[in-house]
């Protein structure tokens, strides 16, 4: 079948990406879903930071691409093999497959599928195979997703089903910034009913950060960004204190806030002087938690002695240390009953059309998160 995808073709274009154009809407050729793979019509994609750092080449992958890896969409068709998706389900992407056999997924630890991360950095689907071409020349896919289209095929291993009542730009945002967010405050920080935590990054995922801790009770949540409009919506959404972290006094404010640091330090900025920052934060025995992709060149300087002596601890986090099948159903009842008001997220609506104009306003800092509708 015909779709019409948005496909890199260069990294680093430059900016304003609205002139330079890095995606380009094409039509181009679906093949028929294969073994284990569904074809997914979208309604909704979300603009995440992370398509900007393969348009910008902070985080480089095989080229051409059909970008986006966050989306929401309805099953039209399923391969052989499937029995647990039907036509007409409602479904959210996740951006890491998991397999559920290799020996991570089977220790309930999807965010690290070895056949899952070995298929997104080949920009194929976990079988294998790309489902994407114009004539002979086939496209690599963006984390087993491709959502900036009007249909994608997918493994049946990258989605999630939802519930129907979900609208498609809601449920979209579970697939990425909620769960990175949120899973990265409750699974990885593992933070507590009545701890104080700080979130160092106030993007789709940094907000979706605070509403996590929010609805996990936690006692004082300071948000910290250089944008004093991110600032402000981090209070809109719950936050207690908002700082600037780049404020030389600002670390000074913090501990007195908290009485010498907080429990539980998230960072989502990816600037190295944000993850020191929070790291810094973080109270003697207090957990630093980094889920930001900064350039792999990138180093983080510490003191050894930090870590012993203050038993302080930083961990990593990739899909909020999710497991999609779980995580994703649940964060969205807790969005049902009120809990995680994801729907304040959204700050802008658009037409594929105008994605470059959606990545310009992302990386001018003018968006939280940006949707594009498909009928
Ligand atoms: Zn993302
Ligand atoms: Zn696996």
């Amino acid at each position: 079948m015909k779709t019409r995808a948005a496909v890199l073709h260069e990294m680093e274009l430059g900016r304003p990406y609205d002139r330079t154009n890095p995606l380009k809407i094409e039509e181009v050729e679906l093949d028929p879903p294969g073994f284990r793979e569904v074809v997914v019509k979208i309604k909704a994609a979300g603009l995440c930071h992370s398509d900007l750092s393969v348009i910008d080449g902070n985080r480089p992958r095989p080229l051409p691409m059909a970008l986006g890896h966050e989306a929401a969409g309805e099953v039209v068709e399923v391969g052989e093999g499937v029995s647990n998706l039907q036509v007409g389900d409602h479904v959210v992407f996740a951006f890491l497959p998991s397999c559920g056999h290799c020996p991570n997924c089977q220790e309930g630890r999807a965010a690290l599928c070895e056949p899952g991360a070995q298929a997104n950095g080949e920009g194929v689907l976990l079988g294998g195979h790309k489902r994407i071409h114009k004539g002979d020349d086939y496209y690599y896919h963006h984390l087993g997703v491709s959502g900036f289209a009007e249909y994608a095929v997918a493994s049946i291993d990258s989605l999630v089903k939802i519930d129907p009542e979900i609208p498609f730009d809601i449920a979209a945002l579970f697939g990425c910034a909620v769960m990175t967010g949120v899973g990265a405050v409750v699974n990885t920080a593992q933070l507590k009913f009545g701890d104080s935590v700080l979130v160092v990054g106030l993007g789709g995922v940094g907000l979706s950060a605070i509403l996590g801790a929010k609805a996990a009770g936690a006692k004082k949540i300071i948000a910290a960004d250089l944008l004093p409009s991110k600032r402000e919506a981090a209070l809109a959404m719950g936050a207690h204190h908002a700082i600037d972290s780049s404020d030389p006094k600002a670390l000074q404010e913090l501990r007195d806030l908290t009485g010498g640091g907080v429990d539980v330090a998230v960072e989502f900025a990816g600037a190295v002087p944000a993850l020191d920052f929070a790291f810094q934060a973080a109270k003697r025995g207090g957990t630093a938690v980094t889920a930001a992709l900064p350039h792999p060149d990138a180093r983080l300087q510490l003191s050894p002695v930090t870590l012993v002596g203050q038993e302080k601890a930083l961990r990593g986090s990739y899909l909020g240390s999710c497991v999609p099948s779980r995580d994703i159903p649940a964060y969205i009842e807790l969005y049902k009953t009120g809990r995680l008001a994801v729907d304040q997220l959204i700050s802008h609506k658009m037409k594929l059309e105008d994605i470059n104009l959606g990545f310009e306003r992302l990386a001018a800092g003018e968006a939280i998160r940006q949707v594009v509708l498909f009928d």
